[in-house]
């Protein structure tokens, strides 16, 4: 893990008073109940505050979320994270393995489907896949290492065009078609960040770095990591459910109460605040302070990326694409459609399609396609589904919109019951307010200072009584992830009961 600093910058009055202040006097308030919100709320109740947690919704969870499957499956749909980033070390596994949460791993190989539909031989899609996780390889250290004079313009995309042809040269026979796939698979970067890969920063590009160990994926859904996370806030916090925050107002700079405003006209007052409102709803709300956010934070907000990745889940009576295991015909892992000549009608800009197949998961397997999209794809399902009035016709268009590539895999037979999908569902994430209108952080070209971003958010303004935590706010291995989330919310409760003299050791923390 990076050095996770955040620095309190002056011996405040604030500080001062909290000092001598009696915990049971003390009101904390906690707007959001994601797992950034509900580990704050764990740290400060085992430090004896009292904790209220404000949440807009009417459930706990924020982006962490499972949602039923009409398929006559009992599948539960992950809306939010299905991942696990990292092995080493990371909280979420402990918890995953304590409540004994099924995770699991493909062999590690990709399946690739041409522009015709074709899926291509598995020896190519190796070779190919190969190389561009080599590219990406090259690219983390060469951000690591020149990330100071690497212009903020330059993107992933960029580093590609000067790398591949140095790994498939002017000599190789068709060298350009090798080379146009290599380009075509480096599209999947978007499927990791949520927004495409020419507009994804080379200069920051080594933020994007996850813990170390192996990527697993979560087959038994989140759900009961997320319950163990809830259970200390939902023992000994009050909850205010489908309440929202539309108004922090800080009476002083130095010391004081602060005032939370509600949708619903409440007035409620605090002595701590811990905002953990996505970054994309901070930056459609900077209005929210009074006094205004002071310049480099709000330049912080406005400068690090939020990203619009989503998910469709489609389910089939049987998993008809694993009856033939033949080399070149076997879809595991990882997939990727490329960008289609076949679907010109519904998908004329021709986006590519990634997906994971659900069925050859060792527990919880289910014959169902998750389907992922990012960037302008997003924007234009998440905006075809916003116009229709009903989940019937959501389902249809959605039916319709993944025809063109579920059809393509092996052994689909148009006639047969057994290729008709019998439920789906997908995220909006773009829709909805209280996700930031999108997905998670990233770091997109144009980012002057990524690492320096994070680090004024990190640090919030304590001297307000102000702390703000969530996944923008993690550790530089967990951003964007359900572990930074947690991680940068378990950190703002223990600098909190540093603050109040209630830290580890009994330390106060002030330069
Ligand atoms: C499609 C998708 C896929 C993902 N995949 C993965 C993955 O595979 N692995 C992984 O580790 N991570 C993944 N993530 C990221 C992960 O879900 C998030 O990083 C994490 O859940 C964020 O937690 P948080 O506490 O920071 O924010 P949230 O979970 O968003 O919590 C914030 C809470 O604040 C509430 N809120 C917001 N505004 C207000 C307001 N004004 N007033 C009151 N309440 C408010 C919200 O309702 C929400 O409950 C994914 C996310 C998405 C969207």
């Amino acid at each position: 893990m990076d050095a996770y600093s955040v620095s309190f910058t002056s011996a405040s009055q604030r500080n001062f008073s909290r000092i001598w202040t009696d915990l049971k006097s003390c009101r904390q308030y906690i707007v959001g109940a994601g797992f950034s919100g509900l580990r704050c709320t764990d740290i400060l109740l085992q430090h004896g505050f009292e904790v209220t947690l404000i949440e807009g919704r009417n459930r706990l969870g924020g982006r962490v979320h499972q949602s039923k499957l009409p398929s006559g499956h009992k599948v539960e749909d992950t809306a939010g994270p299905n991942w696990i980033h990292g092995t080493n070390d990371n909280p979420i596994l402990d918890l995953a393995n304590e409540t004994k949460t099924a995770t699991g791993q493909w062999e590690e190989r990709s399946s690739v489907f041409d522009e015709a539909g074709k899926q291509v031989p598995a020896s190519d899609a190796i070779l190919y896949s190969t190389i561009m996780w080599d590219v990406v390889g090259a690219a983390f250290a060469y951000s690591n290492k020149h990330s100071a004079t690497i212009s903020p313009d330059e993107s992933l995309w960029d580093f590609f065009k000067k790398e591949v042809p140095k790994r498939i040269p002017d000599t190789e026979e068709n060298f350009e078609r090798k080379r146009n796939f290599v380009y075509q698979l480096a599209d999947q970067w978007g499927a990791f960040v949520g927004s495409h890969v020419f507009t994804q920063s080379l200069k920051f590009f080594w933020l994007e770095e996850c813990i170390d160990g192996e990527n697993l994926f979560v087959a038994d859904t989140y759900e009961k990591i997320l319950q163990l996370v809830a259970k200390p806030a939902m023992e000994g916090a009050k909850i205010k459910y489908e309440t929202i925050v539309n108004k922090i107002q800080s009476t002083n700079d130095e010391g004081g109460t602060l005032k939370v405003h509600t949708e619903g006209g409440e007035s409620l007052e605090f002595d701590e605040v811990v905002l953990t409102a996505p970054l994309g709803w901070l930056k459609r709300h900077t209005d929210a302070f009074e006094p205004a956010l002071p310049s480099r934070l709000s330049k912080a907000i406005q400068s690090i990326g939020y990203g619009c990745l989503e998910k469709a889940y489609i389910s089939f009576p049987k998993a008809f694409w694993t009856l033939d295991r033949s080399e070149d015909n076997r879809i595991e892992g990882f997939c990727q459609m490329l960008a289609p000549d076949y679907a010109a009608d519904r998908n004329p800009k021709k986006w590519n399609q990634e997906f994971v197949e659900l069925a050859s998961l060792k527990s919880s397997a289910h014959p169902t396609m998750l389907y992922y999209f990012y960037g302008d794809q997003s924007k234009f399902i998440t905006g075809e589904l916003a116009k229709l009035p009903s989940k019937e016709k959501k389902d249809e268009f959605l039916y319709d919109w993944f025809k063109p590539y579920y059809s393509r895999l092996p052994n689909y037979d148009e006639k047969s019951p057994d290729c008709q999908p019998n439920g789906c569902y997908a995220t909006e994430w773009l829709n909805d307010e209280l996700a930031g209108n999108g997905s998670y952080s990233n770091f997109q070209v144009g980012l002057e200072e990524g690492d320096a971003d994070i680090k004024a958010m990190r640090d919030g303004l304590p001297n307000r009584g102000l702390w703000l935590a969530g996944e923008h706010t993690a550790p530089f291995v967990a951003l964007g992830t359900a572990t930074g989330a947690y991680w940068s919310g378990e950190s703002v409760g223990k600098r909190i009961a540093q603050a109040y003299f209630r830290g580890e050791g009994g330390v106060m923390t002030l330069g």
